[in-house]
């Protein structure tokens, strides 16, 4: 295995490597193929592999990733959490998106949350070795999906209109109702959902709460979980909210002009995250396709004896390292800023283009690598296929690379000669 070779890594840092790679290859990897030929009803069943890959997960502490140390989290650096994200892309993207969206309504609640939910919530998720408390994220809506990210940042947020889920306050509680889009990852298997809702009544998305919903409360529905082309090992589907109540504690964020940035700082947290995980299907469907073409002969030779292939597969192979690095980079500001010093002035752009290369050339690599494998890679008989539909898939998820590459050309536009986070322009609008 030779990847990282231009760092000097630590022993603990080598050690780390291996025992994620272990996970991934004898876990994630089988599990994924046999979820991925599964009929969504089957996927969510409780004897389904999903559940056997995230108990193991939980007993190695891996959905901890994000919580800092003085929080109780594992004392990482970034290049250790980078480490640990690639390998869960190498393993399988859908159920690294699965233990990524784990994470986000504890993490936050652990990041921003009361002592309250704290020692109610955050505390049980971090001990659970068992799987029992897992989370999705709640973003996106029937009538707005890229409209989550574009408004951050466009003087006229107020064209996106009002949020298909509203939250309003009623005494200490708040009786949340509406509809999720049936695209949230895990939430036919998650027990808890950190939830974006708009306030009701008011006029814009910024005008928002952050908070964590308990799937098992009165007047929480789920909708049948879809079938897709990629990400097929991760069940997708959606939620409804009929008069749901949660009480004040469980609201993570509060609405205020806060809300907004904290909306930009998690995208940064999401955005790294998602680069590493292409990075890691990139690097896989690599190693597919150099494996191949070192054994299967055409024209007397092995396919890596042919020019075209050489230059195909060096050119992947710079791809993955260009990516891996560019990654890594952004994921060491954005966790400086988010989880060590916490002052929450990450980089939006630069957040955005890790996950925006990154996608970019594991769709690249993937659709190489599927060509070098000729009528095989079409097959069910190799993975190559199954990574070429997640790196699909990898295009839309966690935001559009248009709509990404449209919301950072916006951060450049207002910011570029600025060496700080701006957070005026997004609290101005909370005020509008
Ligand atoms: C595999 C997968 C996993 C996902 N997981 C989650 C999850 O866990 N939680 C969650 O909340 N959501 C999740 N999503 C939803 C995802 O975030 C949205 O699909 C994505 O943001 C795009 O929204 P949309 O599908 O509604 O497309 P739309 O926003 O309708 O976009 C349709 C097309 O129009 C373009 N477009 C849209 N708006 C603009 C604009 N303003 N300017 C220019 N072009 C525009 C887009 O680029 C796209 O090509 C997931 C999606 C996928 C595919």
């Amino acid at each position: 295995m030779k990847f990282l070779d231009l760092d000097e890594l630590s022993e603990e840092d080598k050690l780390l490597r291996e025992e994620v790679h272990r996970f991934a290859k004898e876990v994630m990897r089988p599990a994924s193929i046999e979820l991925d030929r599964m009929p969504p009803e089957e996927r969510i069943k409780s004897d389904s592999p999903f559940f056997k890959v995230i108990k193991k997960m939980k007993e190695l502490g891996y959905h901890k990733l994000h919580v800092p140390p003085d929080l109780g989290g594992p004392d990482l650096t970034p290049l250790q959490r980078y480490i640990v994200m690639e390998e869960l892309g190498w393993g399988s993207l859908g159920l690294a998106t699965a233990i990524g969206v784990d994470m986000i309504p504890f993490t936050c609640a652990a990041l921003f949350g009361s002592d309250e939910i704290k020692e109610e919530l955050v505390k049980p998720w971090m001990e659970d070795t068992k799987g029992e408390y897992r989370g999705c994220w709640g973003v996106t809506e029937p009538e707005h999906g890229s409209d989550y990210l574009m408004v951050l940042r466009d003087e006229d947020h107020l064209k996106y209109g009002k949020g298909n889920v509203v939250a309003e306050k009623d005494g200490d509680e708040w009786v949340i109702s509406g509809q999720k889009s049936a695209w949230v990852s895990a939430a036919p298997v998650a027990t808890h959902c950190g939830l974006h809702a708009q306030v009701k009544g008011a006029k814009s998305l910024v005008n928002g709460l952050f908070c964590v919903v308990p799937l098992n409360a009165e007047g929480v529905r789920r909708g049948k979980p879809v079938d897709m082309l990629g990400m097929r090992d991760c069940p997708q589907g959606e939620l409804f909210f009929d008069d749901v109540r949660i009480p004040d504690h469980y609201v993570i964020v509060a609405p205020t002009p806060f809300y907004g940035v904290f909306c930009d700082q998690v995208l940064c947290l999401t955005s790294c995250a998602m680069g590493a995980f292409s990075v890691g299907l990139a690097r896989a469907a690599f190693e597919e396709a150099l494996n191949y073409a070192r054994e299967r002969v055409q024209g007397g030779v092995p396919l890596v004896k042919h020019k075209n292939i050489k230059l195909k597969l060096y050119e992947m192979f710079e791809k993955v390292e260009t990516a891996r690095y560019y990654v890594r980079k952004a994921i060491e500001y954005t966790h400086k800023k988010t989880l060590e010093q916490k002052t929450f002035d990450a980089s939006p752009r630069h957040a955005r283009l890790a996950q925006i290369y990154a996608k970019r050339i594991a769709f690249e690599v993937a659709n190489d690598a599927l060509q070098i494998f000729g009528a095989y890679g079409l097959s069910k008989e190799f993975i190559i296929e199954k990574l070429f539909r997640d790196a699909r898939a990898l295009q839309i998820e966690d935001g559009t690379v248009e709509v990404l590459s449209l919301e950072a050309a916006e951060d450049i536009i207002l910011n570029y000669e600025k060496d700080y986070y701006d957070a005026d322009v997004i609290y101005k609008k909370y005020e509008e």
